[in-house]
């Protein structure tokens, strides 16, 4: 049997997600043999991440009440790119391609989702306020990534703005988060018109 703080740090990994039982083990196992000070900054990072808060405009991953990207003056504000989470804007910007502004909505619309619960009407509100030209909806290309895209677009229609969808090309079914550069890329520059 391991020491209990062994077995403990066994449990917290076992604990996140893709890490089985066997994993852990060597996980900490691994830590075990590092230096003293390795450990500390590690321990002190897992700590701060909690100091970390969504993005008062775009609800992005920020360490300051604006996220990097929000507050970057060479951003285009015209386009705001709508995606279901942060993981997701790390994607569209290793394409490069894309020098708009994004809206974090926290998730999806699926039949156990409440409307209220999604980052919808702070979009609305934006929207009225930032008066973009086009936004550009990016949900993952799943049942209710569609479904979140046509509400998006009902919600949307009576502004004057272009609506538009990533070009198919996307796996159905998939996940932006795990969709490679090009295929991306040509998602963003072939997306289409839903108005
Ligand atoms: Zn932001």
């Amino acid at each position: 049997m391991y020491p209990k703080i062994f077995q403990k740090l066994i449990e917290n990994f076992s604990a996140l997600p893709s890490v089985g039982p066997k994993m852990a083990e060597r996980l900490v196992l691994f830590l075990f043999k590092q230096d003293k000070e390795k450990l500390l900054e590690f321990a002190q990072n897992l700590t701060q991440l909690k100091d970390l808060r969504h993005c008062e405009r775009c609800f992005n991953i920020s360490q300051e009440d604006l996220c990097g990207i929000c507050s970057n003056q060479h951003r285009h504000n015209s386009t705001i790119c709508v995606v279901e989470d942060s993981l997701d804007i790390i994607s569209i910007e290793r394409t490069g391609l894309y020098k708009g502004v994004y809206h974090v909505l926290g998730g999806s619309l699926d039949t156990s989702t409440e409307n209220n619960e999604l980052k919808i009407p702070e979009l609305i509100a934006r929207v009225q306020k930032e008066k973009p030209e086009e936004i550009i909806i990016a949900t993952n290309p799943t049942t209710e990534g569609d479904l979140t895209s046509l509400y998006l677009k009902r919600k949307l229609q009576d502004f004057n703005i272009k609506i538009t969808r990533l070009g198919r090309g996307l796996s159905t079914g998939g996940d932006i988060e795990y969709a490679d550069e090009i295929t991306l890329s040509s998602a963003l520059t072939n997306r289409e018109q839903m108005n």
